[in-house]
């Protein structure tokens, strides 16, 4: 940045875009910003958002929206100093349902996306994910784990997207110098995920708050490891003002069996469920858990909130649900 650019930018609020910003992350992460002092400007087409997921920050003065898909170009008049990149369907269910979108997002919307982070001469910040692992054969999961993944299996659309983001957000870095952050993102919940996302907080709370029997995938042997969203949004936040390039996993290393974590969300609900068992998705990882030492280390930064509690919340919110 030129001195009076540097000068400029001192005197207003810092800018985000946040692209997903009406998905599950995307808007809790936008409300960070906001708290922040970020002016933020919010990119969405919809897929998988929810305008009810923003609609508190209707008429809100830092706030602007932008209904757009990101693979197209990226045109803002503003200046900008941050950007977010969450845009992407996320649970298993949807990926499946939108395969093309998701490896479009993951590719041509990540290129938009730094594009316009080098013209702007913005810092960086891409959201992946620990689906970048695979079928991990190693456990915990540490960043410099390469990964056991199945490219042309049901989830390969979303795990090769990622990690095709992961390496062009490098190549970004390398060849033009921009300032470029990748979190990988555990599992995560809390409220504004959508009822019928498929993923396993949703499905078994929306199950258990109607009485109805828990579907467990597989014998329920498979592991997660599950982060409230709060936690996981001030990590990101952390990495962001952080200087570090390195791909960080942020999430919470309390794991369960998936059958444990069925047990657990009746015993919150208080219902009278019993659990139900469902054939293995093909490719569903076994295990799950992330090493968080480097966030530990380089962000001073640890989860926060316990599982019970931050259920309790979340189930809180689903059990408000129309
Ligand atoms: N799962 C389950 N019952 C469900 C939905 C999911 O047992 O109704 C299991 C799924 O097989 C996986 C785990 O819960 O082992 C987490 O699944 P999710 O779709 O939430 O995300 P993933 O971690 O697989 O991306």
């Amino acid at each position: 940045m030129s001195p009076p650019r540097r000068r400029a930018a001192a005197r207003r609020s810092p800018v985000s875009v946040v692209t997903g910003a009406a998905g599950f992350l995307g808007s809790h992460l936008t409300d960070l910003l906001l708290a922040r002092g970020h002016r933020v400007i919010g990119l969405d087409n919809f897929i998988t958002g929810r305008i009810e997921n923003i609609a508190h920050l209707a008429g809100h003065r830092q706030f602007k929206f932008v209904e757009q898909d990101v693979t197209e170009f990226l045109f803002l008049e503003e200046p900008v100093d941050y950007i977010w990149h969450f845009a992407s369907p996320a649970s298993p269910v949807d990926y499946l349902e939108y395969p093309i979108q998701t490896l479009k997002v993951g590719s041509l919307g990540t290129h938009k996306a730094l594009g316009l982070a080098r013209h702007k001469g913005a810092r960086f910040l891409l959201a992946s994910t620990s689906e970048v692992y695979g079928d991990p054969q190693v456990h915990p999961q540490t960043e410099d784990y390469w990964g056991h993944v199945n490219p042309i299996g049901p989830r390969g659309c979303y795990d090769e997207a990622k990690r095709f983001a992961e390496a062009l957000t490098m190549a970004y870095h390398r060849e033009h110098g921009v300032a470029t952050r990748i979190v990988r993102i555990f599992n995560t919940y809390g409220p504004r995920m959508r009822l019928q996302d498929g993923r396993v907080v949703p499905a078994f709370i929306s199950q258990a708050l109607r009485n109805k029997p828990l579907t467990v995938f597989g014998d329920g042997t498979q592991t997660r490891s599950f982060c409230y969203v709060a936690d996981l949004v001030e990590g990101i936040y952390r990495l962001m003002l952080s200087a570090e390039p390195l791909p960080v996993n942020i999430g919470n290393p309390t794991e369960l069996t998936m059958l444990q974590f069925a047990e657990e969300i009746i015993r919150l609900t208080g219902a009278r469920s019993r659990v139900v068992y469902r054939p293995l998705p093909q490719d569903d990882p076994k295990q799950r858990r992330p090493d968080i030492t480097r966030a530990r280390t380089l962000l001073k930064w640890k989860p926060r909130v316990a599982l019970a509690d931050g259920l309790a919340r979340t189930i809180e919110y689903f059990r408000n649900q129309p």
